[in-house]
């Protein structure tokens, strides 16, 4: 059976002092955690957590890759560059990245391309917004996101992670029900099947307002494995009790 994967996503959140003490509590508690345990740090952080790390079952993420692997692209850091720093995970298509940034599906597609190049598994964020789902159109965007990806990656698909966001869940508070997301999960899942023999061993996370009081249930469904976690991340004892709950 494949591990449960819990990601947390510090998002534009941190500093070398708040990392340090984060990082320190979630050491100290984690043992040896019954699932896979990973941070995406902001980029600037990445040196910081390869040094804290050390020795740990943590393992390190970034939030974002270059859809190119170098050259001319001011700002921009190659997914050769994240692996300098031990980075195993990069998150792409976040809806943060999608809205704010204009991602397309083929930026998203070509990140993911890019990370699995360089050996790193690229979390793809999919999902949809209060509009969309108010206009039953939630199955459509979401396997629009991931055709695009999948499209573009071919045989390596297997090697993704995905995660279903609902937009209208991040940061809200709002969540949604176990039997709304094990329903996209299962509709991805099948996507996933039809174009790889080895789709099994994909996982699907649940990301959107995922916290110490509903991680159980939603981590139960048949097709949740696992979650992408933003403000519960980062505390401490909220994230460790995720953790468990995935164990
Ligand atoms: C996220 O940023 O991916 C996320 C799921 O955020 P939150 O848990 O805060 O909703």
């Amino acid at each position: 059976m494949k591990k449960k994967l819990i990601a947390g996503n510090w998002k534009m959140n941190g500093s070398l002092a708040a990392n340090q003490a984060l990082m320190q509590e979630l050491l100290a508690g984690l043992g040896a955690p019954g699932c896979e345990v990973a941070v995406c740090a902001p980029a600037v952080y990445l040196a910081q957590l390869q040094e804290l790390l050390k020795g740990s079952a943590l393992l390190a993420g970034a939030q974002d890759v270059s859809a190119h692997a170098a050259g001319a692209f001011t700002g921009e850091i190659s997914a050769p560059m994240l692996r300098d720093f031990d980075v195993r995970f990069a998150i792409v298509g976040h809806s943060e990245r999608r809205q704010y940034h204009n991602e397309t599906d083929a930026t998203v597609a070509a990140k993911a391309q890019q990370a699995l190049a360089a050996g790193i598994t690229p979390i793809v964020c999919v999902g949809e917004t209060l509009q969309e789902r108010e206009d039953d159109k939630t199955e459509e965007v979401v396997k629009r996101q991931l055709a695009a990806v999948i499209h573009a990656n071919g045989h390596c698909i297997s090697e993704i992670v995905v995660a279903y966001e609902p937009v209208w869940a991040i940061g809200t508070g709002k969540t949604a029900s176990p039997e709304q997301a094990q329903q996209v999960h299962a509709v991805l899942r099948k996507q996933l099947k039809a174009a790889s023999a080895s789709a099994d061993r994909i996982r699907i996370l649940y990301g959107g307002s995922m916290n110490a009081a509903n991680a159980a249930t939603l981590l139960a469904q048949p097709d949740i494995d696992g979650g992408l976690i933003g403000g519960a991340s980062l505390k401490a004892p909220d994230f460790l009790t995720i953790i468990a709950a995935a164990a």
